[in-house]
């Protein structure tokens, strides 16, 4: 399902609703408005999560590439006011682990675990079946660090 602003709607624009943008940003439909696609954020984002796919895209997360440090880069180089203040939450966002996970086939990986620095992800044994990993919502940041190691893209962040 798109989400349509009147004024991108316009101009013949839209996003997917899957969409993420950078953390601290304000609301979609102001942020589409405002933002002026210079790509400051683009260029000072320290681990290359943040892309765009064309000069005349809007900035926007891209967890196949990297994970977000949460260094504040983006919002502090950003010259119109489509951030909100980095001493405020970064965003409401986690991770969501799917059932294509390979664990529900037997196959045991741990990839994701590893790659999460705040140990959200943890394995629980179940009788008869191999492991199955439970987020804990309370500790995920949302940095998508487990993304990229999923082999089999299991993992969303939304
Ligand atoms: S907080 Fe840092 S790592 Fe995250 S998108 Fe902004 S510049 Fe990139
Ligand atoms: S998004 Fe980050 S904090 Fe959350 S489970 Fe993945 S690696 Fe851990
Ligand atoms: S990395 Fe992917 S396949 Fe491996 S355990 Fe985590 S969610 Fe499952």
């Amino acid at each position: 399902m798109a989400i349509l602003s009147r004024r991108n709607l316009l101009r013949g624009q839209w996003h997917r609703s899957s969409t993420i943008r950078a953390p601290w940003s304000i609301a979609e439909e102001q942020f589409t408005d405002l933002c002026s696609r210079c790509h400051a954020c683009v260029d000072a984002c320290e681990t290359g999560v943040l892309i765009a796919s064309s000069q005349q895209a809007f900035p926007e997360i891209d967890f196949q590439r990297a994970e977000c440090t949460f260094c504040g880069r983006c919002a502090e180089v950003c010259p119109e006011p489509v951030f909100r203040p980095i001493d405020t939450p970064a965003w409401q966002r986690v991770a969501s682990i799917g059932q294509s996970c390979l664990m529900n086939q037997g196959v045991t990986c741990r990839s994701c675990q590893d790659e999460c620095e705040t140990g959200a992800i943890k394995f629980q044994l179940r009788l008869g079946t191999t492991a199955q990993p439970v987020l804990d919502m309370a500790s995920c940041t949302g940095c998508g660090a487990c993304i990229r190691s999923c082999p089999v893209q299991a993992i969303r962040v939304s």
